[in-house]
């Protein structure tokens, strides 16, 4: 049987992955993605699904702007999406509310204070969007723009937006090696082999196996993050809230999702009752009454972390046609569509802009930006 070839290979069917393909598909390229179990089942499905731009960066960070065109990618996405292939990513417009107990937390808030789509509430009027709240906080960051998606739902609407445009898709199909073949790459994988032209390495924390193996000294880091679901029978809640790095996101059919811990280099992928009675804990800091919720389910999930806080997107420097889109860390679902559009026109030739080329080439060094992340 003659083997199969494509112009794009993809490894990893995360969100990243599916995103890249979608961005691929719509350009006509023939493209294929890997994925060692089910597509979105890793990191993807873990996910809240926040889309917090100005929740998670700083203005002066490079990875604001980027974040930021992500954040405004998924307004034309989600209509795209919903009318390629009917699926809605359930986005929630309702927007974050980051609060603070003390004037402390207050003056820690005003860096995005300044920004145009955010407000200060105070608690009242904080109170006044969401009664829930406790009744000691000295008021909230409201984050109009960060609005909220079902991460999973996003990942399988942009596969099959790619598989409706051409792409094809191998689930259970694990990518065992990448080799150089004369222009192009062979992969050598668990349902046999493959040719392509070009490569893109987006497997989340596993793509550490492919750094050591293609020669590059690089190293994700796992942080686990352990969530619990519950069932909020009374009224609904329409905004997601968020202090010192915990969160309530409210989903359809009433479910709250609760998380996250931040385990660093834990590689276990199943929840721990002393993570979630941590996030519970924090959770009932914020609405009280959820100590009362009914539990309908908990899991964890691994964050791919980069040394510098950046993600790797781009090419090789020593082999052409061999991409890296990954350590996306806990912003993965909010930059997937920009990571998806870069990686698709540094590989048709269309202009990027300069400083995220540089700021997440592959080529740089781990340290470059360690001190603009622990600010
Ligand atoms: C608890 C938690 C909450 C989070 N909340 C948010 C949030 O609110 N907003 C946000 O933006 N981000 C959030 N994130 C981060 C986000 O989930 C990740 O950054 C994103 O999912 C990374 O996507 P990915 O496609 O790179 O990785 P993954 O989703 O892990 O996908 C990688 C895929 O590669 C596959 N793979 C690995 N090796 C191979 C191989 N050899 N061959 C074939 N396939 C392979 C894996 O099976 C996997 O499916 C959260 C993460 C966690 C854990």
């Amino acid at each position: 049987m003659e083997t199969k070839k494509f112009d794009v290979a993809i490894i990893g069917g995360g969100i990243i992955g599916s995103s890249i393909a979608y961005y691929l598909a719509k350009e006509k390229r023939k493209v294929a993605i890997f994925e060692a179990q089910q597509m979105g089942g890793k990191s993807t499905s873990a996910a809240a699904g926040m889309l917090g731009a100005h929740s998670e960066y700083k203005e002066f960070m490079q990875l604001y702007p980027f974040a930021r065109s992500s954040q405004l990618l998924y307004k034309e996405l989600y209509e795209e999406i919903k009318e390629l292939t009917t699926i809605d990513f359930e986005k929630k417009n309702g927007g974050l509310l980051k609060l603070a107990y003390s004037e402390e937390e207050k003056r820690d808030l005003e860096s995005i204070l300044s920004l145009s789509s955010v407000e200060w509430l105070d608690c009242t009027e904080a109170r006044e969007k969401v009664p829930q709240l406790a009744a000691d906080i000295v008021g909230a960051a409201y984050l109009k723009e960060d609005v909220h998606i079902t991460p999973l739902i996003a990942c399988n609407g942009l596969s099959k937006g790619a598989k409706l445009l051409g792409a094809e898709i191998y689930e259970y199909t694990r990518v065992l090696r990448v080799e150089k073949n004369g222009m192009g790459y062979v992969l050598k994988t668990s349902q046999g082999t493959f040719l392509t032209d070009n490569v893109v390495v987006a497997s989340g924390v596993w793509s550490n196996y492919f750094f050591q193996q293609l020669g590059l000294p690089h190293e994700i880091i796992p942080v686990k993050g352990e969530c619990v679901a519950a069932l909020n029978d009374g009224a609904p809640l329409h905004y997601s809230v968020f202090h010192d790095q915990f969160y309530i996101v409210p989903r359809n059919n009433n479910e709250l999702v609760i998380g996250a811990t931040k385990k660093w280099n834990d590689w276990t992928e199943d929840p721990s009752l002393d993570g979630l009675q941590e996030v519970i804990k924090k959770a009932k800091r914020m609405i009280p009454e959820v100590g009362k919720m009914k539990w309908k389910r908990a899991w964890a999930g691994l964050r791919p972390q980069t040394y510098d806080g950046y993600p790797f997107i781009g090419e090789h420097p020593e082999m052409k046609g061999l991409y890296f889109a990954t350590g996306h860390q806990r912003n993965g679902i909010l930059l997937a569509p920009a990571t998806g559009k870069m990686i698709r026109d540094l590989m048709i030739g269309s202009p990027v802009e300069k400083r995220w080329v540089d700021a997440f080439k592959v080529e740089r060094h781990d340290f470059m930006h360690r001190e603009e992340l622990s600010n």
